[in-house]
């Protein structure tokens, strides 16, 4: 799969520190045949997520660990957003599952939170929502560029399977019975995340 941006570059660093994202974009990126690193094993630390939107979140990560790395940086900045709420948790989906500023993130407590805010709402079910992901590749130089995936779904508790990780437990993407977490091939199909990576490819190939 001959990439013309990518064609004379050897590596390419995950601005990520988030096990479960660094899996799947490990996976998505294996065909390019590229080195790939992660920004920890680099000890790079994590950029802070000053933005307001994923896409200004996505762009700060890739450019800083770039910069930092002096390599090409591809990241994610990605997440939940629920219609009944406004679209919250969205850009704030992780610190959601944290019960501390910054402590470790538990998305038993989050899922919790999430619902105890519907019920608040007085919302009904079917609760719809979405997962939104931005991905940015970035170069040392400062150039930068972002693709979006957006995938429909609904919550439901309890949560379901243990394959995913997040919010994966309790969402179903529409069309669907199984959650995220139930079946990895489902979310490798049409995820956000995939489906950001589709843009990329797009965009990167020929
Ligand atoms: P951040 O982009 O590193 O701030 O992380 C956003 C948060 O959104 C993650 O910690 C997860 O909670 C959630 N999230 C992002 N992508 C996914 C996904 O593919 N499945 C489930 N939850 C996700």
């Amino acid at each position: 799969m001959p990439q013309s941006l990518l064609a004379d570059k050897k590596s390419l660093v995950i601005a990520s520190h988030n096990a479960g994202k660094i899996k799947e974009i490990g996976n998505l990126l294996a065909p390019l045949e590229l080195t790939i690193l992660s920004a920890g094993e680099l000890g790079l630390p994590e950029p802070e997520e000053t933005g307001s939107t994923f896409q200004e979140n996505s762009q700060l990560k890739a450019l800083e660990i770039a910069q930092a790395s002096g390599m090409m940086a591809l990241s994610d900045d990605s997440g939940l957003c629920v219609d009944a709420l406004d679209g919250a948790p969205g850009v704030y989906s992780g610190r959601w599952a944290q019960k501390t500023p910054n402590g470790p993130r538990d998305f038993n407590y989050a899922f919790k939170k999430l619902f105890e805010a519907l019920h608040d709402k007085g919302a009904l079910p079917p609760y719809k929502a979405k997962m939104v992901c931005v991905l940015s590749l970035a170069e040392a130089n400062g150039s930068v560029r972002s693709f979006e995936g957006i995938v429909e779904g609904t919550l439901s508790l309890p949560a379901r399977g243990d394959k995913g990780f997040g919010y994966d437990p309790i969402f179903t993407p529409d069309g669907h019975t199984q959650t995220f977490a139930e079946e990895p091939a489902l979310k490798a199909s049409l995820s956000h995340r995939q489906r950001a990576f589709d843009l990329f490819l797009r965009d990167f190939s020929g």
